[in-house]
């Protein structure tokens, strides 16, 4: 049966060495019988620009390129920790780089997807970051600054983060139901397939009378997770 694949939150670093090779045998295996994958941002727990040697993650980009050369298309969309992923990744993967909120004809369902950040409205401080940092003047500016100073920034960026998320109750990170509706609504779609809060779950509402469904996708710190998609729906699975 054909399927279509959706991860998100992967977090690869080279310090989590069993979690590439998980990635890159999924890859090799599940993921080449699939019609189409897609990432669905945090690929990597950071990317401070295509111009980073990026060591220790070649062989992630090596797999991507022989899936997209298999013939599988491999779609990507950012997430806020590799927001930076720019063209030459692209080219160098055969990854399709897509918005940031995109819609897309899955089995006949009208679905959108997107990283999710977004989604968590009630985290106040994060929302206004993102809103400064992905500001395309500020992006112009940081992707001319030389790698060493994005190197600095990232660092402080990460450290910074950890610190305000120590204090942020579990509510505050997760996203907010009206801001869901919203986006569901304004998008016209009955089906959201998003990440970025780690609670890979399967939710089930009403929306205007209709059925609705959201699917979250679950991070790959200690093992994978992956929605899976056919013509008779979508399940999450573990990957390991
Ligand atoms: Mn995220």
């Amino acid at each position: 049966m054909p399927q279509t694949l959706f991860i998100s939150d992967l977090h690869l670093d080279r310090e989590r060495p069993h979690i590439i090779t998980l990635f890159n045998r999924f890859l090799q295996q599940q993921a080449s019988h699939a019609e189409a994958l897609y990432i669905l941002g945090d690929l990597f727990e950071y990317w401070i620009g295509d111009d980073d040697p990026a060591a220790g993650l070649e062989s992630v980009i090596d797999s991507l390129k022989a899936l997209s050369d298999k013939k599988v298309p491999v779609f990507f969309i950012h997430g806020n920790r590799d927001f930076l992923i720019g063209k030459r990744f692209s080219a160098r993967t055969g990854c399709h780089l897509l918005e940031d909120f995109k819609i897309i004809d899955l089995y006949d369902t009208r679905t959108l997807i997107m990283h999710g950040d977004t989604l968590c409205t009630d985290d106040k401080a994060y929302q206004s970051y993102r809103a400064k940092i992905r500001n395309k003047l500020v992006l112009r500016i940081l992707s001319s600054l030389s790698l060493g100073l994005r190197q600095k920034i990232a660092r402080y960026l990460r450290e910074k983060s950890r610190r305000e998320t120590e204090h942020k109750t579990a509510d505050i990170m997760d996203v907010n139901q009206h801001a869901v509706e919203q986006a569901m609504l304004t998008h016209n779609v009955s089906r959201l397939i998003h990440g970025h809060t780690h609670r890979p779950a399967m939710h089930a509402f009403e929306l205007q009378g209709r059925q609705a469904i959201r699917y979250v996708l679950g991070d790959w710190y200690t093992q994978g997770s992956v929605l899976r998609c056919t013509p008779h729906g979508c399940q999450l699975d573990e990957v390991s």
